[in-house]
């Protein structure tokens, strides 16, 4: 007569239903777990690390760790057990490994140290998870987004060329229009052709920065003239606020490309315009401190919420980018990018409903 006999009818101590079940999940799981001793010799293997690596059971315990690792990352292994060693964990290592047919495989490589109950490292578990869906995901969206700017690139070019033609001609029309009104609307009409013209030059700049050819034009330069030209040019747009601006006793020299410096001036005070429809008042303020020379431009404005201070510097990054107006969301991107080039930073403090200060820092000579 066939018996059956079920786990649970057999009188298993806690500990061993306990190892089995956790052999049985270990085996179950779809991440390679294997097991090895400090010298890197293997002593487990799950089936994950079968059907992922390609080799039985039978074929790696007692082989070295080695046998997995590409031929140029076998340095990897020592940075690994130095850490085990020392008790530390190595997590989310992003690295490649080697099939038995000679393949390599992305994975993410999670180790951590297995300790005696005396609490000395004898050995290290890893957790190998294949990421090849991952990295694929990456390059494809790399690709794309590479593919998006050379678009931005050359759309931004197109549109350059016909922009040119019809300021000049408004120019050109402006000195002879006789009426004050038809002159009036030219000068209207004329300020949305500088606008677009902005615009455009930020796309192209954005193009330029992701291909790595925006060109840096440095030179010892005084800060203070850089500082007042920008200011005189939001000034001539912008008339319905009132910029002030608060400088030190002796004008900074700094080695800069200065019209870039004047356009990171000109977009943080455009931003303190836009973004304050109802306070008249702007603060720019120029210090030196350890070191550096530190300009900030203060308003009184609507002011940022504190969950999105830390990414309006991204690019495309806007906080309201369903209300209209605003801009492209990358005029904050260029200037962290201009100022990080020139070997500063970029920051800001904000209160919602009170206004933003934004600051940029370049180092001075030693
Ligand atoms: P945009 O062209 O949209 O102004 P920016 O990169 O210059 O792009 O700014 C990104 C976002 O940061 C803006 O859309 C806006 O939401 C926010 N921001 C920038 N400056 C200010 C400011 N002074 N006050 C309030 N919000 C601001």
């Amino acid at each position: 007569m066939a018996t059956e006999t079920f786990l649970e009818d057999i009188d298993y101590s806690d500990a061993i239903k306990k190892q089995a079940m956790l052999a049985a999940i270990i085996d179950s799981s779809d991440d390679a777990i294997i097991s090895k001793t400090l010298e890197g010799i293997i002593t487990s293997w799950n089936q994950a690390a079968r059907k992922m690596f390609g080799y039985e059971e039978s074929e790696v315990i007692g082989r070295h760790i080695s046998l997995l690792i590409p031929y140029d990352r076998q340095q990897e292994e020592d940075m690994i057990i130095d850490s085990i060693r020392r008790g530390l964990k190595v997590q989310h290592f992003e690295t490649l490994r080697q099939t038995s047919d000679g393949r390599l495989i992305p994975i993410s490589l999670t180790v951590s140290p297995i300790k005696s109950e005396d609490g000395t490292v004898i050995g290290a578990s890893k957790i190998a998870r294949d990421i090849s869906e991952q990295v694929k995901a990456r390059e494809e969206i790399r690709a794309l987004n590479a593919r998006k700017d050379e678009f931005i690139g050359i759309a931004g070019h197109e549109l350059r060329t016909p922009i040119t033609t019809i300021k000049g001609y408004m120019q050109l029309l402006e000195g002879q229009a006789e009426s004050g009104v038809a002159r009036d609307f030219l000068r209207k009409a004329l300020r949305q052709v500088n606008k677009l013209n902005r615009l455009v030059g930020d796309l192209l700049d954005v193009s330029k920065i992701q291909a790595g050819q925006l060109q840096y034009n440095m030179i010892a330069c005084r800060l203070l003239p850089v500082v007042r030209e920008g200011i005189e040019t939001v000034r001539q747009i912008y008339s319905g606020h009132s910029i002030e601006l608060i400088t030190p006793i002796e004008d900074p020299v700094i080695t800069a490309d200065g019209a870039k410096i004047e356009q990171v001036l000109i977009n943080f005070l455009t931003n303190a315009v836009k973004y304050s429809p109802a306070a008249a008042n702007i603060i720019v303020k120029v210090i030196t401190s350890e070191g550096k020379a530190i300009v900030s431009v203060k308003d009184f404005g609507i002011g940022i919420p504190r969950h999105h201070l830390d990414d309006i510097f991204n690019r495309y990054y806007r906080v309201n980018p369903d209300q209209g107006s605003g801009g492209l969301g990358i005029g904050l991107y260029i200037s962290r990018e201009i100022i990080r080039r020139h070997g500063g930073d970029t920051w800001v403090e904000s209160k919602e409903g009170e206004g933003s200060v934004f600051y940029f820092s370049l180092p001075l000579p030693g």
